[in-house]
């Protein structure tokens, strides 16, 4: 039996392996897609101490070399279901059942959703979530990005250097994005700034040729010819596997404190799927920890 069934290879998680793997903890670790989490994409660290200008692939695979070197295993399979009502917990995965003395859930958060007429029907054929993995398709085109957070500036930054145009649609004319990124994107030439509107609908035949943009200020629409819309405005959580399991908020994000530690004796949550006011690299960092320790002290004392 593993002592610590860790779920995700995020900053969370791999953070939490590190940890256990030097409490003399070893830690089995659960990733469905790939290492590093949301901030694979990221081209460029600026906020996270000590690594100033680390891309965010460089930055994963430090990370993810880290905790195997320290003993950590890992496999690539998806959790389906857990058991959590025995001191022993249980981990349904798409690679079979596994057991362990106690579970960290760091499962990061999912990318949200316009929920826009058309948005789903084209999501991969001009529909991205993601302007590193898709922008070269677009080279020379129009596009549009939607957001107003670091993501929206960094995939703008991103694109504004590959294709002819883009266009930041944001649904206030606040932005929540650092102010430095917010002063590079405008001063690109190519790229517009489109405040207090929202896209109404995604139009095409078998990609995506338009938009319906509609003005948040007097309800006025417009139809925009483009050839791709990514879609940048934030996470939601994906904590169905859990739900009557574990307690959520309101959002469906674990309804944990600080220390971690959850309802359930054993189980514990870290980094995005947890509530918080801030989710950031460091904040996630500084769960993992958490979590392994509660989980280290509390493996001492059960077992
Ligand atoms: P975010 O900070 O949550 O920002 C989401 C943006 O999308 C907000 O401007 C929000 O508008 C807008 N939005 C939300 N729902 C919307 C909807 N249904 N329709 C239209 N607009 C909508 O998300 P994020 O930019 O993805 O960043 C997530 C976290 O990762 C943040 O903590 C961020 O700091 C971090 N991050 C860090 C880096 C880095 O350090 N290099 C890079 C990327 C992300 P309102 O402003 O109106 O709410």
């Amino acid at each position: 039996m593993n002592d610590i069934i860790i779920i995700g290879a995020g900053t969370a998680g791999l953070t939490a392996a590190i940890y256990g793997q030097r409490a003399g903890l070893s830690c089995k670790i659960f990733e469905k897609y790939a290492p590093g989490g949301q901030i694979v994409n990221s081209p460029s660290i600026e906020n996270y101490p000590g690594m100033y200008g680390v891309s965010g692939y460089d930055y994963s695979m430090a990370l993810f070399e880290q905790a195997q070197k320290l003993g950590a295993s890992v496999e690539f399979a998806e959790v389906q279901s857990v058991d959590f009502s025995g001191k022993t917990k249980k981990v349904i995965t798409t690679a079979g059942e596994f057991e362990a003395k106690a579970v960290i859930i760091a499962n990061g958060a999912a990318r949200r959703k316009i929920g826009c007429k058309g948005e789903e029907a084209f999501e991969g054929r001009g529909v991205s979530y993601c302007a590193t993995c898709d922008g070269a398709f677009f080279r020379g085109k129009t596009v549009a990005v939607v957001g107003g957070g670091e993501s929206a500036f960094e995939e703008t930054e991103y694109l504004a250097e590959i294709c002819d145009k883009v266009y930041l649609i944001h649904r206030r004319d606040i932005f929540i994005a650092a102010k430095t990124a917010v002063d590079s994107v405008l001063k690109k030439k190519n790229v517009t700034v489109l405040t207090n509107s929202v896209i109404d609908e995604i139009k095409g035949q078998n990609a995506v040729s338009s938009i319906v943009l509609k003005s948040r200020a007097n309800g006025s629409t417009v139809e925009m010819p483009l050839s791709a819309v990514f879609v940048a405005i934030g996470l939601m959580p994906d904590n169905k596997a859990y739900e009557g399991v574990l307690k959520l908020d309101e959002y469906g994000y674990f309804d944990a404190g600080e220390d971690c530690r959850t309802e359930i004796e054993g189980v514990f949550v870290a980094g995005d799927t947890r509530k918080k006011a801030l989710r950031q690299l460091v904040t996630a960092a500084s769960d993992g920890a958490e979590a392994a320790t509660a989980a280290a002290n509390y493996i001492r004392k059960n077992f």
